[in-house]
């Protein structure tokens, strides 16, 4: 009888078959303690988002002296919550990966009581401020601090307590907080504060990274693309249904005991923070991961020089340069030839029938790294005619070396090795220890030599002889007609160790380094792609190698010293020492400033356009009012915004909005009058301020502004335009006034139609 029941039992069987499977078993390590600023996690973990994509998730919250990096890196969760830090992480070579920046604003800000009268950053002088040890986490607020001209000695730094009844109570003039969370419980007490917000001072930092290892990634990729979309899509739920998650929260994961009313108000600040609305969730922009690198090197996180790890490498959705089919028909089926100079030693030698060299040895790994089958070295004897070569061959490359590289037809590749810059004078002359010894002396320079150029500009002070090449130089050194001569150090190394060169030495070398470089027929683009991304991949022990194998250091040592030694040696390192101290304070004091000034361009700018900010605008609408009304001044406004951009970033995508924020701004910055300031005000907003200027001539700026922008080609498959508003400062006007009258004439022109200009 096989009936109904039979097959009922047998789906049963199935059900709980499929039922069985095993559940992959992952933790996240959260970097605080549970609250809303991890909904998007619990969210995909009770909703089930987690399992259906077979995943049993562990949420761990923060223990005591736990470092979630380190936790990461050693596989005791395989997922951790990060801060921007991760970026200095990466730097410092701890192989983590940046899955989901969910706050695209860190929400770490200072909070003071309203009664310390604490309004801007320079206010913090002498001012007691808790802040977490961990210098890193707060790169935002120190960059933001040393940007408005205070030292971070200035500042009086305690120790963090994480107990707001400091600040209330206070022992504390200012602490660092959350956005979301601190204000709300002194808002509950009814206690005015003040908030200085990094990203108002352009340091907008990422928050709450989701973040795994490099060896979850290589080990198990389709586990962490299952891990990044349920989290994204937990994310999307928890901001679209706070009340909902906000429960959840209060009931299954409520350590901190908070009310359910915190934890929505956590969760409103938050979402904003989130840029959901913008369509940024989880968003990480490689020019923003780019900017925080820079600005952790400026704060001293990483050596000036380091080579950053680039944004592709560490941050999961930006794609990596993954060879497409195009490429990879490319590097099988097409023969490719090193053209290299043979007689320019240590660079390209020939002995026996076989070449070696510096060039040699990087082709060949060039080569292994894009694993091209048919590659050949040829060399040659006339630079002209391999140059032709190239221009008429798009298979054919060679290092430049020479300014005749630079034509019209070549383009040159990133950078393959960095070379210093040797001098060679004669022995009996001084060791060149700062270059102004060489402060109007004759120095013997190939004037075809690509690294001429930049030391001409760098250098004024020498008086550079330019000669045809090398062996010139050389002559005239010899025979006492300059004093010193500049070239390469590894050929100036190879010259002066082999051949009949005895009473000359290498006396010193310039900080500027020569970048060696592939040059490349300009319309083998493909080429130039492959050859960059292998040059990417040379990784600094390759580096050193060829270096160690072709730098042999010359000894220059005849007298015998040792008596006078004897006597001297202990002056002399003291000496020494007092120099060295003495030039280091000064090249610090020299950094401090640097960075000081860098900061403070980045305070001032927008990160994505580069012209002014909101913020720096508001202050020149306040110079300009207060200058108007005290020296009865005139000025205008244009405030103008683009029409229907949501379409272009709906159609085209985030990235190509960006570029046309990026176009427009520089189309318009080099289309005003230089006295102009021309800035950002929001996301498609732009200003522009012009002193001593009327409405109409402002108008008509307006109206050559709109058309400049019609006319002109984005690269997209739309015309852009933009609707502006117009006015000119009146008598009793202040800053709102003048700025709600200009934005009322702007509405104007989107009520009726866009595209068009409206004075008010
Ligand atoms: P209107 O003509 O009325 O101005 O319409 P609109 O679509 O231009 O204006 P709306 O204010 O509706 O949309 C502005 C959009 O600008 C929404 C937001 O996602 C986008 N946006 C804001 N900042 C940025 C940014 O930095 N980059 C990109 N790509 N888009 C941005
Ligand atoms: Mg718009
Ligand atoms: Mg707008």
């Amino acid at each position: 009888m096989y009936s109904i029941r039979n097959l009922l039992i047998f789906i049963l069987f199935l059900a709980t078959f499929l039922n069985a499977k095993e559940l992959e078993k992952v933790s996240i390590q959260l970097d605080w303690l549970h609250q809303f600023q991890f909904a998007g996690y619990y969210i995909a973990k009770e909703k089930g988002f987690y399992k259906d994509e077979g995943l049993d998730v562990t949420i761990k919250e923060l223990k005591q002296n736990k470092d979630v990096v380190e936790n990461v890196l050693n596989s005791k969760s395989q997922y951790g919550v990060g801060k921007s830090s991760l970026i200095v992480s990466r730097l410092n070579n701890k192989k983590v990966v940046l899955l989901s920046a969910i706050y695209q604003n860190s929400p770490m800000v200072l909070i003071s009581k309203k009664s310390s009268n604490i309004n801007y950053p320079n206010e913090l002088k002498n001012k007691r401020v808790m802040l977490t040890p961990d210098a890193r986490s707060a790169a935002n607020i120190n960059s933001m601090i040393i940007s408005q001209g205070l030292k971070l000695e200035d500042v009086k730094f305690q120790k963090h307590s994480f107990d707001i009844n400091d600040l209330i109570n206070g022992k504390t003039d200012a602490m660092g907080c959350y956005l979301s969370n601190e204000p709300y419980l002194l808002e509950k007490r009814g206690i005015k504060y003040d908030i200085l917000d990094p990203s108002d001072y352009g340091f907008d930092f990422y928050g709450g990274i989701f973040f795994t290892s490099q060896k979850e990634l290589d080990t198990h990729p389709k586990r962490v693309k299952k891990m990044y979309e349920a989290t994204l899509k937990g994310w999307k739920y928890a901001f679209n249904h706070i009340q909902e998650s906000a429960q959840l929260i209060f009931e299954k994961y409520n350590t901190q005991n908070k009310s359910l009313d915190a934890l929505i108000y956590e969760a409103n600040i938050l979402k904003r923070l989130s840029k959901i609305e913008e369509g940024l969730l989880g968003n990480i922009n490689k020019k923003k991961i780019e900017e925080i690198q820079r600005l952790y090197t400026l704060l001293g996180f990483a050596k000036k020089y380091t080579k950053m790890p680039k944004a592709e490498e560490f941050v999961y959705n930006i794609p990596k340069t993954i060879y497409s089919l195009k490429e990879s028909d490319y590097i099988k089926n097409k023969e490719l030839t090193l053209l290299s100079n043979q007689n320019f030693p240590p660079f390209t030698m020939i002995s026996s029938e076989k070449v070696t060299g510096i060039e040699i040895d990087y082709w060949k790994l060039i080569v292994k790294k894009l694993d091209i089958k048919n590659s050949n070295i040829k060399t040659f004897a006339n630079l002209n005619e391999a140059l032709k070569t190239i221009e008429e061959n798009d298979s054919y490359v060679k290092y430049a070396f020479s300014k005749k590289d630079l034509n019209k037809n070549i383009v040159l590749s990133d950078s393959i090795a960095k070379i210093k810059l040797g001098i060679v004078t004669l022995t009996d002359k001084p060791y060149i220890s700062d270059i102004i010894q060489l402060k109007a002396k004759r120095v013997a320079v190939p004037k075809y030599a690509l690294f001429y150029k930049k030391l001409k500009k760098k250098h004024p002070e020498i008086n550079f002889v330019e000669v045809e090449d090398i062996n010139e130089s050389f002559d005239l050194l010899k025979e006492g007609s300059v004093y010193a001569l500049v070239n390469k150090m590894p050929t100036l190394n190879y010259m002066i160790s082999n051949r009949n060169l005895e009473n000359m030495k290498i006396a010193g070398s310039f900080d500027e380094k020569f970048d060696m470089r592939l040059s490349v027929n300009k319309d083998n683009k493909l080429l130039l792609e492959l050859l960059n991304s292998a040059i990417s991949k040379i990784s600094e022990e390759q580096r050193d190698l060829i270096n160690s194998k072709y730098y042999s250091i010359i000894f220059e040592d005849h007298i015998d010293y040792e008596g006078i030694y004897k006597i001297v040696l202990p002056l002399l390192i003291i000496l020494i020492f007092i120099i060295r101290s003495n030039r280091l304070m000064n090249k610090e004091i020299k950094r401090r400033k640097e960075v000081e000034k860098e900061l403070k361009k980045v305070a001032n700018v927008d990160s994505l356009t580069k012209i002014y900010n909101r913020r720096k605008i508001n202050s020149i609408i306040k110079n300009e009012v207060n200058r108007a009304k005290r020296y009865d001044r005139n000025f205008s406004i244009i405030f103008f915004d683009i029409d229907n951009f949501k379409l272009i970033n709906d159609n085209l995508g985030h990235s190509v909005g960006d570029d046309v924020l990026i176009d427009l701004s520089n189309l318009i910055k080099n289309s005003i009058r230089k006295t102009d300031y021309f800035g950002r005000w929001g996301g498609e907003e732009f200003i522009i301020i012009l002193p001593e200027t009327n409405r109409k001539s402002a108008e008509n700026i307006a109206y050559l502004l709109k058309d400049k922008i019609n006319k002109n080609d984005f690269n997209i498959p739309r015309t852009v335009t933009c609707s502006f508003g117009v006015t000119q400062f009146e008598e009793n006007d202040n800053e709102d006034t003048i700025l709600t009258r200009v934005d009322k004439a702007l509405y104007h022109v989107k009520r009726n139609g866009k595209n068009n200009i409206k004075v008010l």
